[in-house]
């Protein structure tokens, strides 16, 4: 019979110091031991990442993206070799790789790259040899070799598009949580383990601030139908399944199961990295809205929830929120277009958040915005802007109310412990 072949990612906190690099070892080599073949991704030690983005702007505060890469991917080369040295001193055979050598072939957009294909010849070539292969997650390299990035929590991508590609038995992913939570454990203690997600749902979790996935790695494990479990480094409890709904009652139970289609609501999600702009008194006539949003594109800037009140006097204002690293740019060219177009005053606001209700559930059922709404009225928070998809709810309020308001929605949808 062929070998079980694992893919395990182990996230920052799960490496943030020796101890904890020598427990992961010891995981990885418990796997070995049972006769699997594994490959193993690594994030950075700890907070390295944004200790060297810090580092970098106190150089230079709009730094040259290629050098961005070069500094960054240089965390995760420090942790994969560090691994490496644990597992061979528990007497294994390891060998650690960046993904330039390893074949990760991504576009040349740094701070955000495309994987283009992998080459896993040799991975291949080292399993073969008995060897564990662990592989610096977050990184590629373009064809003409200049190291990528492929954007924050990426090693998330690494792991499940090795996983993909190596057509790997199990893909895990080792996180200072034991699985995905009703919502951020970190806010309501009350949340509550999640025993399986679809795509879907996860997509819009993590699109909508739940950082626990990187989005871009649950699109790719959508896109190619790769189960993730996501579980806990410290404990060898069963985590969460992200899957194709097809296997979700195989993997809850038939109860779980029917009990999570009941489930309207099945998380709460907060962001915090967004800020919004208002376009005051913009004259109500075709193309105008078109005009500052294709001025805000061309210059790369990605505009999020866009909110137009309702022409009055023939005036309106529009709002819209960008992430908050770009807000400078995208004031400045608000402002100047706001002038030609003969607007008002623009505001920034960059004390804002984003609250969110997901669930499948929603599609088939009333009330859910209005006993959103509702909650938060009752608990006097004012909502700014509101925004919806198929599967979830958002509403922008004041920043200094978002772990209250996370609190107040679980409570409401009734997400916590049973
Ligand atoms: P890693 O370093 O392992 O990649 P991250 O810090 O990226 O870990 O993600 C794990 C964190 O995500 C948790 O510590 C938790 O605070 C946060 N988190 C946010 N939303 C959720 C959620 N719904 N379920 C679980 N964890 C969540
Ligand atoms: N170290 C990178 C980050 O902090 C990638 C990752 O952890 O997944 O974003
Ligand atoms: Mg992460």
């Amino acid at each position: 019979m062929a070998k079980k072949l694992i893919v395990q990612k182990f996230g920052g906190s799960s490496v943030a110091n020796v101890e904890r690099i020598k427990k992961v070892a010891q995981k990885v080599v418990g796997y070995k031991r049972k006769g699997c073949d594994l490959v193993v991704v690594v994030s950075a030690l700890g907070d390295t990442t944004d200790e060297l983005v810090e580092l970098a702007n106190k150089i230079n505060i709009e730094p040259s993206e290629r050098e961005m890469d070069m500094l960054l991917s240089t965390g995760e080369q420090i942790s994969v070799a560090l691994l490496a040295m644990a597992i061979h001193k528990l007497g294994f055979e390891a060998i650690s790789f960046t993904g330039a050598q390893v074949g990760i072939i991504t576009d040349s957009s740094h701070t955000r790259a495309r994987i283009i294909k992998i080459n896993t010849d040799k991975i291949k070539e080292e399993l073969k040899k008995g060897k564990i292969v662990i592989v610096a997650g977050f990184q590629g390299a373009t064809l003409k070799k200049d190291i990528t990035t492929l954007g924050r929590g990426g090693s998330d991508l690494t792991a499940v598009a090795l996983a993909k590609e190596l057509k790997a038995d199990t893909c895990e992913i080792y996180s200072d949580v034991a699985g995905i939570y009703t919502t951020d454990p970190r806010i309501e203690p009350g949340a509550r383990k999640i025993p399986a997600v679809t795509y879907d749902e996860m997509l819009e979790m993590a699109s909508l601030g739940a950082q626990v996935m990187q989005s871009r790695s649950i699109e790719v494990a959508k896109k190619f139908n790769v189960p993730i479990h996501v579980r806990s480094s410290f404990s060898n409890h069963t985590g969460t399944m992200i899957i194709h709904p097809a296997l979700i009652k195989k993997i809850s139970g038939a109860k779980e199961a029917k009990m999570m289609e009941e489930v309207v609501v099945s998380g709460v999600t907060m962001n915090k990295s967004e800020a919004k702009i208002t376009v005051c008194n913009v004259p109500d006539r075709p193309g105008v809205a078109a005009r500052i949003f294709k001025e805000l594109s061309s210059a790369g800037i990605n505009v999020d929830m866009i909110v137009q009140n309702v022409s009055h006097l023939r005036q309106t204002d529009i709002s819209f929120t960008v992430h908050k690293n770009q807000i400078g740019k995208a004031g400045k060219l608000t402002r100047k277009m706001a002038k030609l177009l003969k607007a008002g005053d623009v505001l920034e606001d960059r004390n804002i958040a984003r609250v969110s209700i997901v669930g499948v559930g929603m599609k088939s059922h009333f009330g859910v915005a209005a006993a959103m709404f509702d909650a938060l009225a009752k608990n006097k928070i004012n909502i700014e802007m509101i925004s919806t998809s198929d599967i979830s709810i958002s509403c922008i309020i004041q920043k200094k109310f978002a772990e209250k308001a996370v609190r107040i929605l679980h409570k409401k949808f009734k997400l916590a412990k049973r």
